[in-house]
């Protein structure tokens, strides 16, 4: 994504490059002192529970052999209501050896043909950036994290390791309402970096550490997620992380946590006019603590420039990038995009309650973590869609093995509705979700969203179910209760999840409760089933002076449907006919335009007939769903324009 035009174009482009990488089958590039209550938003799940962490980690990083060795001390809190005999814990890197799962499933997907591109190559289902380059790493170039000793309260446990996930026995399980010390020593060592983490990035950037310490893995409500690392990966468990990292002297770190030391490595860290006093030697110790989250990314370069931009009633934002003359004007349009937004973002989906949020340049595209973000160069729509992510994944913390259209789809979603904002576009924002979607269905490729992130078939399907669908959930549900209700779900649903992990049904029960309508039949079909909407427009005819409209559900999924019909005076009507699994109405959405509520529509019934008190000769057109917001897969048969 290589913006350098002004706010008008930018969008344009930006799309274009969105269609263009779903094209290419590459999935997208994505996006406490906590000054808020938590335990007043627990109110509404009294019977919730979730686990709880805090990690000491002290870590040494040879930046000639590219080897971390570290350590870890970790308190773990059994909150559930369960005995644990075991524990998982993730180990990421091991992905980054030939023959890894992650290697594998990527050549496998590489051998799926959707196509061929311009030129008349072929266009490969799989990731861009990792095709089989896992394949070719040399020793010194792959990935690996090793636990060289374990403890659990002072015991030696049994490991078994399973590539990227090591299963530990405990002699001693652990009792409901407990908690537990586990010590462990860990050697690790950075691989090129082919996804997300890893050394030497396309720009040069050093080291980009993100998944870089062993990382227990969550225990909900439906056990443990011990899942493999094979292409997408967030879910953790909340806690709080204080990370020691000591380097050579040269490199500046760019890290979640807030610094703790900031007079003893300065690079722009220090308050104005402190003084730095840096320690003797060859390297610098950092000091970073990250309370109340879920993950920890930090990224070290010896040129990175540091920019440090407060904004007002938010956080103070870092910019940490390699300075590059002809890059710096897209930089700063990035960082003045990003205060501009965030008015509207606070306002719109909540405020950002850190203090402080950290854009880096170390991605292989854009990913989001806690209070920071991995980004590829200075694209506006990329730092956005991550910091969005802030929102949907590392405050509702939704596991992406699982639900990946509740962080993609939403921030997605999010994304659009920014990127609007700034570019003072009051148009559809959200066309190029709903054509990626419409091209899916078409290329027969779909498949439900229930499908965990790792197991579509192919990786277009993954990435339009996850980024297109997901955000359409939300523009469409704004189509069912009304966009301010929808507005209001979403503040409501960030209010009560936020700092948890919330999943599918437990933001249905929050539209619910705020639309007064009945919603799961609108889940059931757009995130667990690919059944199409498709309604029409079957005839018209008049009796005496009533003209009769009558509208055909074509389609699987039956959907309220509003209606707009045109007269030759310039007048409008709008006829809504609600769905009977709703149970009620939407509220008026715009007082501009008279509407007229019907009786529902029983979703048994394929047909339904309309009235309007104007002879046929008098209409010059009926349209359904002229917002576009009803993901209609054929729109052609939703228009009708008459001439008499
Ligand atoms: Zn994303």
């Amino acid at each position: 994504m290589k913006i350098c035009v002004p706010f008008a174009a930018n969008k344009h482009l930006r799309r274009l490059t969105k269609v263009i990488k779903m094209k290419l089958n590459s999935p997208p590039i994505p996006i406490f002192l906590v000054c808020v209550s938590i335990s007043m938003s627990m109110q509404a799940q009294p019977n919730h529970w979730q686990q709880r962490i805090q990690y000491t980690m002290n870590v040494k990083v040879d930046v000639e052999k590219n080897i971390l060795n570290g350590t870890q001390h970790i308190t773990y809190y059994n909150n559930s209501p369960d005995t644990l005999k075991q524990l998982f814990i993730h180990l990421y890197w091991n992905a980054f050896k030939p023959n890894s799962m992650m290697d594998v499933r990527s050549r496998t997907l590489g051998e799926i043909i959707l196509g061929n591109d311009k030129k008349g190559n072929p266009l490969r289902d799989w990731d861009a950036r990792v095709k089989d380059r896992i394949a070719h790493l040399k020793t010194n170039e792959i990935g690996f994290q090793k636990i060289v000793s374990l403890k659990v309260n002072g015991q030696s446990a049994k490991m078994i390791e399973h590539e990227t996930i090591v299963e530990v026995i405990l002699s001693n399980p652990i009792v409901p309402k407990s908690r537990v010390n586990i010590e462990t020593a860990f050697e690790a060592q950075v691989p090129i970096q082919i996804r997300r983490s890893g050394r030497d990035n396309a720009e040069g950037i050093r080291y980009s550490m993100s998944q870089w310490y062993p990382k227990i893995c969550e225990y909900d409500e439906e056990g443990w997620h011990p899942t493999f690392y094979v292409a997408r990966e967030f879910y953790g468990v909340w806690g709080d992380y204080d990370v020691t990292i000591n380097i050579n002297k040269n490199y500046l770190i760019a890290a979640t946590g807030y610094l703790q030391n900031p007079t003893q490595v300065g690079f722009g860290y220090e308050n104005k006019g402190q003084k730095i006093a840096k320690p003797a030697g060859n390297n610098l110790t950092w000091h970073f603590i990250a309370p109340h989250v879920h993950d920890f990314v930090w990224a070290a370069d010896t040129a990175y420039k540091h920019v440090v931009q407060e904004l007002q009633n938010g956080p103070t934002l870092h910019f940490i990038y390699k300075k590059v003359d002809s890059l710096e004007p897209k930089w700063n349009y990035l960082i003045e995009g990003i205060v501009q937004a965030y008015p509207f973002i606070s306002k719109t989906f909540g405020s950002y309650p850190y203090k402080q949020y950290t854009f880096i340049q170390g991605g292989d595209g854009g990913m989001e973590y806690p209070m920071a973000t991995l980004i590829k160069s200075p694209s506006l729509g990329t730092a956005v869609h991550e910091w969005m992510h802030s929102w949907y994944q590392m405050m509702l913390g939704t596991n992406e093995a699982l639900y990946p259209w509740m962080d993609e789809g939403f921030a997605e979603y999010a994304t659009d509705r920014v990127m609007a904002f700034l570019d003072k576009d009051t148009g559809f924002a959200y066309q190029s979700n709903y054509d990626n979607y419409y091209h899916l269905v078409q290329a027969k490729l779909e498949e439900p969203m229930t499908t965990p992130s790792d197991h579509y078939n192919t990786n277009i399907a993954y990435s339009i179910a996850s980024y297109s669908k997901g955000a359409i959930f939300l523009e469409q549900l704004g189509y069912i209760v009304g966009a301010t209700v929808r507005d209001n779900i979403l503040l409501e649903y960030y209010k009560q999840w936020r700092f948890k992990h919330p999943n599918p049904n437990d933001f249905v029960r929050i539209a619910e409760k705020l639309s007064g309508l009945q919603l799961q039949w609108y889940k059931q079909y757009w995130v667990n089933t690919t059944k199409t909407i498709d309604y029409a427009i079957d005839s018209l005819w008049q009796e005496n002076k009533t003209t009769h409209i009558r509208i055909k559900n074509i389609g699987k999924m039956p959907m309220p449907i509003d209606v707009v019909v045109s007269y030759k005076d310039g007048s409008k009507e709008l006829h809504y006919i609600p769905l009977n699994l709703m149970l009620g109405n939407k509220p008026t959405e715009n007082t501009a335009i008279a509407r007229k509520i019907y009786p529902e529509w029983q979703w048994t019934h394929p047909t339904y007939t309309i009235q309007s008190n104007h002879t046929l000769t008098d209409i010059v057109g009926v349209e359904i769903d002229p917002s576009l917001r009803m993901a209609d897969v054929d729109r052609k048969n939703n228009k009708l324009a008459l001439k008499w």
